[in-house]
């Protein structure tokens, strides 16, 4: 996503950009994304013609059951459900009509990525291990597709915490829908711990039945430094990634490319060096907090579990240590004002 939001705003400065694909519609891309309200503003605004209303399914409100809570509060929250394979070769279909942009697939040899290009951005997430990557928790995503029943709202998430983990329930159309379950870790088996976690949930687990094939994902925060170096940014999940519980990751993406779009034209020399450090304290700012909004939210929900417990301490000491080895000194007396406008810790509920 944020390849092809970058790659559209640098088209619009005259800029060429080579974009290196990986082939989206030939991908077993299982995942469904939520687009919040203002993903969608952003998609729109980068691509005023791609009528990205209709390209998946309209959502209107959640329901949300968290913590002690006894009864579910229904939050007014329009999003778009859409398969991230189908938005993925849509925004790439988008950028085939921009000047100055060339799509070449990644496996084939059309495009010379050894080229000497005045910027690289890298949109790749590290694979486990690199050095400069953070990971901020072990939990993971579990996934599968489900049907809704007569009882569901089908314009309407549900989102659950029960005593293992949380549940998030997607209608996506007609009886279709995904269910998705977050762990403190990863389960030796997938369909049995996501059953395990529907068998404690009686807001979500009343409403679906006929799961299919579950997927798991590594779903902790994770941050990957140094977010720039000459002639080179991170960007995207490469440099942020954003736990599901927020909703944000796709309008963060989308926020971080045009970041990132702004850094590379904002011209050279000196002032190059200073946009840079600009972009990875924004972007280490927004992490760190994200990890105060996971703490807040996991602590109402799981502060007796033992291993979401380890899982809310690595977050906390992943944000003391990145705080005190990567923000300046000088820079904490006004942290405040560094933090970006979009990522601020979450007033009441993510789900706002
Ligand atoms: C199971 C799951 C559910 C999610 N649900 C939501 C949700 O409901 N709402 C939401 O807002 N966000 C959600 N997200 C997060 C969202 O998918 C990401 O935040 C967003 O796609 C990140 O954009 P990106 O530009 O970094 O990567 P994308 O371009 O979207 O690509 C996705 C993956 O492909 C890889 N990739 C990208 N470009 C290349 C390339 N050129 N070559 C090789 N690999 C590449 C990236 O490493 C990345 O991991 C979810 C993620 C997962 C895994």
């Amino acid at each position: 996503m944020s390849t092809y939001a970058c790659a559209a705003l640098l088209s619009r400065r005259g800029w060429h950009c080579d974009v290196f694909a990986p082939g989206h519609t030939r991908a077993a891309d299982t995942v469904t994304l939520v687009l919040n309200d203002v993903c969608e503003t952003l998609l729109y605004e980068l691509f005023p013609n791609g009528g990205w209303d209709r390209l998946g399914y309209r959502l209107h409100r959640s329901d949300v059951l968290w913590g002690h809570a006894s009864q579910s509060q229904r939050i007014t929250r329009p999003a778009i459900a859409v398969r991230r394979e189908v938005l993925l070769s849509h925004l790439q279909a988008q950028c085939r009509q921009l000047p100055h942009v060339v799509i070449h697939d990644e496996a084939s040899p059309d495009g010379d990525q050894a080229a000497a290009y005045a910027w690289r951005i890298n949109p790749r997430s590290p694979t486990p291990g690199p050095p400069g990557a953070i990971y901020a928790g072990q939990r993971v995503l579990l996934a599968s597709r489900a049907h809704v029943l007569a009882d569901a709202d089908r314009t309407c998430c549900y989102i659950e915490s029960v005593v293992d983990g949380w549940l998030f329930l997607i209608p996506t159309g007609g009886t279709g829908a995904v269910i998705q379950a977050m762990l403190p870790g990863a389960p030796q088996d997938g369909e049995e711990s996501l059953q395990n976690l529907l068998a404690q949930s009686w807001l979500i687990a009343p409403l679906i039945n006929g799961l299919e094939e579950v997927s798991g994902f590594t779903a902790a925060p994770r941050m990957h430094l140094p977010l720039a170096e000459p002639r080179l940014l991170r960007m995207g999940e490469a440099a942020v990634r954003l736990e599901p519980l927020s909703g944000e990751g796709s309008a963060f993406a989308l926020r971080n490319a045009i970041l990132a779009a702004a850094v590379l034209t904002a011209g050279s020399g000196e002032e190059e060096a200073v946009v840079q450090q600009h972009y990875q304290h924004r972007l280490l700012r927004s992490f760190l907090a994200h990890l105060d909004g996971c703490v807040k939210f996991y602590r109402q929900a799981f502060a007796r579990h033992a291993a979401w417990q380890q899982e809310i301490m690595i977050m906390q000491h992943t944000h003391s240590h990145v705080f005190m080895t990567h923000c300046p000194p000088g820079e904490h007396q006004l942290s405040h004002r560094l933090v970006d406008l979009g990522c601020q810790p979450w007033p009441v509920s993510p789900w706002q």
